[in-house]
């Protein structure tokens, strides 16, 4: 995928706003990564159409190209879906009761353990209750769990009535007081009705405040089907991705967030207690970009564009100006006429200073040459930053000079125009 993504930022040239052919070429890419992180099939289809729309028409970021404009546009809208920030579950003072459910070997049981072990160190006084009676060991599991992260855990007997387990949590309260009850139920290889009556049964007696779907990372294509039915049925609040330590990109959560609508409060990480972390959307929609890399290095193009704006007064004129409106202008076709339309330039250029396409390419290539700070502030332009980027950029210290001069020129120039304009500032800078 490195090389895809890499293909789309080459691919895409340096456009002012996104046009639709580019986002359509790289919208074919990011599909393919969606269904590479395992997406479902209707939720890649209906991200990539909404991020489309709203991509088309965007303007180019900072110094972005527009291919690396789009990964971000998309990077944003994945982080969006995903829930934007992190999210905890809701947690009262006393009086709460969380659900664990979902599918047999999803994690259920070791994230109730984890889940003790955290709030538990919190300050909390966490009771578990163990009521998955499907399995005989299960109920051994969640005590061993228990014990090891030091949490009091109530077995659900076999047979036992949702009404028979609610009287006996009750009665166990009133001598042991705890304000946070999580409980382990049971789940199923497959999806069943008797699996969701029986939980739904449950549910109706204990009032859970917190009903959390616990979903395996790797469970693919079918994470869709399992979170809308589980919602359908036990109204899902909250989501936990576990196994998120192993290969699967994460696009089951992408998956069961889509469908349901719901927080994804944590992410396990391990086999061990001390596996839960909080969820967060914006690493995973790296990961399920499968572009991690990438990303942060447009991050950091951004942060350095966002600094060097902060230092540069409004009205400055100065070489990354110059730079962007040569661009702007070579863009715009053949020079000589187009120049003689703009108000002083004639006058701002120095003799023989000729503006020919291939002067224009070797003023862009000496700017380009030049740090950001050098572009915002051109007088710390020495003598030996003029050699360096001289011969950067393949051309003689001579032309550096001349250069700087024009860019002096074409300041002032600015200045008078912009005192001049009832508008003020603006001058040139708005052709
Ligand atoms: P349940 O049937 O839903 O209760 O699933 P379990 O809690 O019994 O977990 C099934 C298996 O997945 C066990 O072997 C766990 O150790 C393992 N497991 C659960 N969560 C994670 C996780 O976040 N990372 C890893 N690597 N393994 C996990
Ligand atoms: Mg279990």
């Amino acid at each position: 995928l490195g090389n895809k993504l890499q293909d789309i930022l080459d691919r895409l040239g340096r456009e002012s706003k996104l046009t639709e052919a580019q986002v359509k070429a790289s919208m074919r890419e990011i599909r393919m990564a969606l269904l590479e992180a395992d997406v479902n099939f209707n939720v890649a289809k209906d991200f990539v159409a909404k991020v489309s729309e709203k991509a088309v028409g965007q303007n180019v970021l900072g110094s972005l190209n527009a291919g690396q404009t789009v990964v971000k546009l998309v990077h944003d809208e994945l982080v969006d879906t995903l829930g934007g920030k992190t999210a905890q579950p809701e947690l009262k003072t006393q009086g709460n009761v969380w659900f664990m459910v979902g599918l047999q070997g999803a994690g259920k049981t070791t994230s109730t353990g984890k889940l003790a072990a955290h709030y538990k160190k919190k300050g909390r006084r966490v009771l578990l209750v163990a009521a998955d009676t499907q399995r005989p060991a299960a109920r051994d599991q969640l005590e061993v769990l228990g014990k090891q992260v030091g949490v009091p855990v109530l077995k659900v007997n076999d047979g036992e009535t949702p009404a028979e387990t609610k009287r006996r949590l009750d009665e166990y309260l009133k001598t042991d007081y705890r304000d946070l009850v999580i409980v382990d139920t049971a789940g199923r290889l497959q999806i069943d009705e008797a699996l969701m009556d029986q939980l739904a049964a449950l549910q109706t007696e204990l009032h859970p405040t917190e009903t959390l779907l616990v979903i395996d990372a790797m469970t693919g294509q079918e994470a869709l089907n399992v979170a809308q039915t589980f919602d359908q049925r036990v109204q899902v609040s909250g989501l936990v991705i576990t196994k998120m330590d192993g290969d699967a990109r994460g696009g089951a959560a992408l998956s069961a967030r889509s469908v349901t609508g719901k927080p994804i409060y944590f992410a396990g990480t391990s086999e061990k207690m001390t596996g839960l972390d909080q969820f967060h959307p914006d690493r995973v929609a790296g990961r399920i970009l499968g572009m991690g890399d990438v990303l942060g290095l447009i991050e950091r193009v951004q942060e350095a564009d966002m600094k060097a704006m902060e230092a540069k007064k409004p009205g400055d004129f100065d070489l990354e100006d110059l730079l962007n409106q040569l661009r702007q202008i070579r863009k715009m076709g053949p020079l000589g006429d187009l120049m003689k339309l703009i108000p002083g330039m004639s006058r701002a250029l120095p003799e023989g200073f000729n503006i020919d396409e291939k002067q224009l390419q070797r003023i862009d290539a000496m700017i380009s040459s030049m740090t950001v700070g050098e572009r915002r502030n051109p007088k710390i332009i020495d003598g030996r930053r003029r050699k360096r980027i001289a011969s950067g950029s393949g051309v003689d210290v001579q032309d550096i000079n001349k250069l700087l001069k024009m860019h002096e020129q074409m300041k002032e120039m600015m200045k008078m125009l912009g005192r001049m304009s009832s508008g003020g500032g603006k001058g040139m800078r708005g052709m």
